[in-house]
């Protein structure tokens, strides 16, 4: 018997549960905007500079940026996810880079994003994931309607609508408007999703 330590000499039930799956590696899913992608910032720094406010995710508290402005203004939000460069331009959300090249030694992960809402955004939301992940594989990106039809073991989302019909576990990120939500474990930002995962 070995006893020189180490992970691969451990009898298979005491390995860490997180690398256990019948050899292969877990998958997790991961959407993009407000989680990967600092979406809401972008919202933000439009609505600000029309209308010269200067509205802060704090001063969301647990609602969207849709439910704080006057009512005849929320068109111009759909309008700014129409204009081209929106998406493109999207700031990547603080740390997510590096925690993501990590995960991927670790685990199979995948890109998903409920691109429905807005499908003249397909290009310019890939042109974002190959500039600021540029080794992420094509075979890894998700374009979907429904999350449910995802076969991970997790889904890190801000949305906790898509974790409805999902059937491995969903990690909700946090942002504004879910801080009211408690039915699922929670992510505050990517220094947790490393912790919860590595
Ligand atoms: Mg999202």
């Amino acid at each position: 018997m070995n006893h020189s330590g180490g992970a691969a000499t451990l009898p298979f039930f005491l390995l860490p549960w997180k690398k256990m799956n019948n050899g292969h590696k877990q998958r997790i899913a991961i959407d993009m905007d407000e989680v990967l992608a600092d979406t809401l910032a972008q919202f933000l720094a439009a609505y600000n500079r029309e209308f010269g406010e200067n509205i802060t995710k704090s001063d969301l508290a647990e609602r969207k940026l849709a439910e704080i402005i006057p009512a005849e203004r929320r068109e111009r939000l759909r309008h700014y996810a129409l204009t081209p460069g929106f998406f493109r331009d999207i700031p990547v959300m603080e740390g997510s880079r590096p925690v993501l090249a990590e995960l991927r030694e670790r685990y199979e992960v995948f890109i998903a994003t409920a691109a429905m809402e807005f499908p003249s955004s397909f290009n310019e939301k890939y042109d974002w994931i190959k500039a600021h992940f540029p080794d992420f594989p094509n075979s890894h990106i998700v374009f979907c309607g429904d999350k449910c039809v995802i076969a991970a073991d997790f889904l890190i989302d801000d949305s906790p609508r898509h974790f409805d019909r999902f059937a491995g576990q969903g990690f909700l990120y946090t942002a504004p408007h879910n801080r009211a939500e408690s039915r699922y474990p929670r992510l505050n930002d990517w220094a947790e999703v490393r912790r919860q995962f590595l």
